[in-house]
């Protein structure tokens, strides 16, 4: 399997554009201390392609990333399709970047994709210019990538294809996932070459977008949190007792309620060497599957958004804590630190915010991380396993 880090930076990225903190202001004087939004590439087959998360630096995130860049020819890319974790602008916006793909293939939850073409409008506003074909990403169940029928991004576009682009009509309409039933568009040739890698979700987090929290919500949901891209405050509460995650509108919608669907983390299999990786840029809560997961990974790149729970209040970014934001501290009670230290697997924390210690390469904070044998993933890093 084969893994490239497209950015590991919290909402903002490094610098953020409105920020001249000491973390954003060495940035711009360093430009090797520069982050793009967190990100991940993992290579489904021989030249095709998944970005885990569409960040508003996608289009740099690409073009950064030779093995990501088109072949020769006209509108010919390696990038196959996406596949998200949550619904957070951060890690969204960039599919209407995407926009001149002929078709694009979304691996998402129930409540994730409702919330993009729901809330955000998203099919609506896309329908005219790219076809997005949704894939459902259920609780637990592995999805193999690649192997979706339709028209690859590679195909030159199809304005007769975009008449009807697939995307629900209405509540209730599941035509969304039926991305299967496009007749006489089989897989292209390299999904046929063979479905090696696979991926599953495991929740890890009832936080909402910001934009998708009824606006009858109690408590502070709605609030803004000063400077701090998507990481508003969270729902926080266990992600335990998520539905089986069935293709069907009903279970997309229970998903959502229960919160077992918003965020998830992804574990991607290798199904031929069984090398398996854990993903995951943002945890609101260590479940005993999550735990399972992690300890079952050979590599595990997960939250690192802040170095401890006041972080966000010391900073003057927001009133709660970094828990209350939807991200367990990389140290103190709760912390990730000491979990991870205890495992063989190669650990690395991504989605640094930009208020955390270890932006700075300086910091003191990464010999304590090397003591737990803990890395700091960085953005370019290739990661074979
Ligand atoms: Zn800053």
């Amino acid at each position: 399997m084969l893994l490239r880090v497209l950015g590991t930076a919290a909402g903002g990225g490094i610098p953020q554009w409105n920020c001249a903190c000491p973390s954003c202001t060495g940035a711009r004087a360093h430009p090797a201390r520069r982050r793009h939004h967190a990100s991940l590439a993992v290579q489904a087959t021989e030249g095709r392609w998944y970005i885990v998360n569409a960040t508003p630096d996608i289009g740099d995130q690409i073009e950064g990333c030779p093995p990501l860049r088109p072949r020769p020819g006209t509108r010919r890319s390696p990038v196959a399709g996406l596949i998200l974790t949550d619904a957070e602008l951060d890690h969204t916006l960039g599919i209407a970047r995407l926009r001149e793909a002929a078709g694009l293939e979304v691996l998402a939850t129930g409540a994730v994709r409702d919330a993009l073409l729901n809330r955000l409008g998203l099919g609506t506003v896309l329908g005219p210019y790219t076809e997005l074909r949704w894939r459902e990403l259920p609780h637990g169940q592995a999805v193999p990538l690649g192997q979706a029928p339709g028209p690859g991004p590679a195909e030159p576009a199809d304005p007769a294809a975009r008449a009807n682009p697939g995307l629900p009509a209405a509540p209730g309409d599941d035509a969304g996932w039926a991305i299967a039933e496009r007749a006489g568009r089989l897989a292209t040739d390299e999904a046929d070459s063979g479905l090696l890698v696979e991926v599953s979700a495991i929740p890890v987090s009832r936080k909402r977008p910001r934009y998708a929290v009824p606006a009858d919500s109690p408590g502070p949901g709605g609030k803004r949190a000063a400077g701090l891209g998507d990481d508003g405050p969270a729902e926080t509460g266990g992600a335990s007792g998520s539905t089986s995650g069935g293709a069907d509108r009903r279970g997309s919608e229970e998903q959502g309620r229960d919160g077992g669907g918003w965020v998830v983390a992804l574990r991607i299999t290798d199904r031929v060497s069984g090398a398996t990786a854990l993903y995951a840029p943002a945890i609101a809560t260590w479940s005993a599957e999550l735990a399972d997961a992690v300890a079952e990974a050979d590599c595990v790149i997960v939250d690192g958004t802040f170095w401890d729970e006041d972080e966000p209040c010391r900073a003057g970014i927001g009133t709660r804590t970094a828990t209350g934001m939807g991200h367990l501290p990389i140290v103190g009670p709760g912390g990730t630190a000491e979990r991870l230290s205890t495992l063989h697997a190669r650990c690395l924390y991504t989605h640094l915010n930009n208020t955390n210690p270890l932006v700075d390469p300086g910091a003191a904070e990464h010999r304590r991380l090397a003591e737990w044998g803990i890395e700091v993933a960085a953005d370019g890093m290739v990661i074979e396993l």
